[in-house]
């Protein structure tokens, strides 16, 4: 069958390769301790977004746009509020996941400020949040539905766990580690590398004898 879609636009970056003043706050490849003082590894690619018009008109899925994961305030890392901004490359498998939701709740789905990717030195962000993997977010408003109640939020993570299964959602309650006006949900600590990423040069005394 004759396909006529165009390549996907945005520029793969090597996190690594970037300016100082952006490895700074994105801290590519960097480490994170979550909250039982475990390492977790950030990721190391990104997607290039050089403006507003190219992040509403780039769809990471059929419904969900760049500009949906990159709304953020002054809590954000002053480098990361201009353009070029960046986005980890699974932000692309939480669009998937949120198209199989949207999909559930037949109706529009929207995530909040803030609510998408935040670098790790977003005012906000105490330790590991898959929010800095780009795996997570706040949806604060479903169709007409806004979810500030613990009925709403817990009706929709219910169907978000049902077609989501691996997912998880935020348990329900007024303290910071809990939610009440939003449903959070993530996929973890994924780190995606796209097949294009360029690797690194093997080198067999750092990777130890082979088996
Ligand atoms: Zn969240």
């Amino acid at each position: 069958m004759a396909t006529n879609v165009a390549a996907f636009p945005l520029r793969l970056v090597d996190g690594r390769r970037l300016e100082r003043r952006l490895r700074d706050v994105l801290m590519p490849g960097g480490i994170l301790c979550d909250h039982a003082g475990q390492a977790r590894v950030l990721p190391r690619y990104f997607y290039e977004v050089t403006s507003w018009e190219e992040a509403r008109d780039t769809y990471l899925s059929p419904h969900f746009s760049v500009s949906e994961f990159i709304h953020t305030d002054v809590r954000e890392a002053p480098p990361l509020r201009v353009f070029p901004r960046y986005i980890p490359c699974a932000t692309a498998l939480l669009a998937l996941a949120l198209e199989q939701f949207r999909d559930a709740v037949g109706t529009y789905v929207y995530v909040g400020a803030n609510g998408g990717y935040c670098s790790p030195r977003h005012a906000r962000i105490g330790g590991a949040s898959p929010h800095c993997w780009g795996t997570a977010a706040n949806i604060y408003r479903i169709g007409d539905t806004y979810l500030d109640s613990h009925d709403s939020i817990e009706r929709f993570a219910n169907i978000a766990r049902s077609v989501l299964p691996t997912a998880w959602t935020r348990p329900l309650g007024p303290a910071d580690a809990y939610t009440d006006d939003h449903l959070h949900l993530d996929l973890g600590y994924v780190v995606s590398v796209p097949r294009e990423a360029p690797g690194e040069t093997f080198n067999l005394k750092l990777a130890g004898d082979p088996l």
